[in-house]
């Protein structure tokens, strides 16, 4: 078999030694004479897995023992939700910026539940530019500033935090958790989907700092509020155990293979490649990106036309390289590149780029 080179924006691509040993243990898991998706979540063997995911989580993003990681269902757009559900009390306002797609939608639920503040808006960038975080201004009063660390759409990824003084910074990084080191204890609570850069879709990493818990009501339905799944080490209801059980064996992979700072170190060459391919094109591909927030992640680039787009997306497919087509919101194309996709990926991508340039320029 010769699998492809998948460049989807999610679901994505994942480590082909990481399916190998699902497929090796998903009739009989470790020889126990059945899969882990039939056993109880309450059983030694699931719940090895699941502490195991946790601390592999814990130990790669060195995340401190002052906050919890939970595993939730619903995806990262239940997190819109919850979030100003526990976090956002009446009299108190809200702060977001809206960078793009993701950051829009996690507003619009927010403006459902609570009094939300846009403090910066991309619109008239046509959602191409970050604000600067050295010079933000966090007002003291707000419930918390939510920030989306990188817009998976429109390939916008910050570089820097905002300092918030105080306030809880919250952050959406679906599209590119442990891509690259963070200083998790700027953050109150950072979430992001599974099915990026971390395993099959179906849960959502939360990484919340203990203290926030005080902050939740009690009115809450049991599964909307994160104390239950704090308290439960989110075993309060049956949780995603297929997904979990993937993310475990990607994270092993990951510390395998050098931890986070060689996966770091890997996912800038790969991008640089792309990027060097698009900025010495003379002007064939282009980033419509302020280059200073383009995203390491996802890589979104136009041609000259649109017919030139098809042609591209349509050779790349011929060539065995799916899910080049940018969002359909925007159109043109993108590239992601998430951890999963190996050097050898990119430099194959970005060799088929510079011979489509120079034969149809
Ligand atoms: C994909 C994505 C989401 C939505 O994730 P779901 O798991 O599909 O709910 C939210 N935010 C960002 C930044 C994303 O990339």
């Amino acid at each position: 078999m010769t699998r492809k080179l998948n460049f989807h924006a999610g679901p994505s691509t994942l480590p082909v030694e990481v399916l190998e040993e699902l497929q090796k243990n998903m009739v009989d898991f470790q020889g126990t004479g059945l899969s882990l998706i039939e056993e109880s979540h309450r059983s030694g063997n699931y719940e090895a897995v699941h502490n195991a995911a946790v601390a592999l989580f814990r130990e790669l993003l060195s995340v401190p023992d002052s906050y919890d990681i939970l595993f939730l269902g619903g995806g990262a757009t239940l997190q819109f939700a919850m979030i100003p559900m526990n976090f956002l009390p009446q009299g108190k306002t809200a702060e977001y910026v809206a960078t793009g797609t993701w950051s829009k939608k996690a507003i619009d639920d927010a403006k459902k539940l609570g009094s939300v503040r846009v403090v910066f808006d991309g619109k008239e960038s046509g959602y191409t530019t970050l604000p600067d975080p050295a010079s933000m201004k966090v007002d003291p009063e707000a419930a918390y500033l939510h920030i989306t660390a990188n817009e998976t759409i429109g390939g916008l990824e910050w570089k820097g935090w905002p300092e918030t003084g105080g306030v809880p910074l919250v952050c959406d990084m679906s599209s590119d958790i442990l891509s690259r080191p963070v200083p998790v204890e700027k953050f109150s609570l950072i979430y992001a989907g599974a099915q990026k850069n971390l395993g099959p879709a179906g849960t959502t990493v939360v990484l919340l700092r203990k203290d926030m818990l005080d902050r939740i009501p009690d009115t809450l339905p049991a599964y909307l509020n994160y104390k239950n799944h704090a308290a439960n080490n989110s075993l309060y209801n049956t949780p995603p155990v297929f997904a979990i059980w993937t993310i475990k064996l990607v994270l092993e992979h990951m510390k395998k293979n050098g931890g986070l700072a060689a996966v770091a170190e890997r996912n800038l060459k790969k991008a640089g490649l792309v990027y060097g391919v698009i900025d010495s094109s003379g002007g064939f591909f282009r980033s419509p990106v302020d280059a200073r927030y383009r995203s390491n992640m996802n890589l979104v680039f136009r041609l000259p036309t649109e017919e030139l787009e098809k042609k591209f997306i349509d050779e790349a497919k011929a060539a065995g390289m799916i899910g080049l087509k940018g969002h359909r919101s925007v159109g043109g194309c993108r590239a992601s590149l998430y951890n999963a996709m190996t050097l050898g990926g990119a430099e194959t991508l970005a060799a088929f780029m510079k011979e489509f340039a120079a034969k149809n320029a």
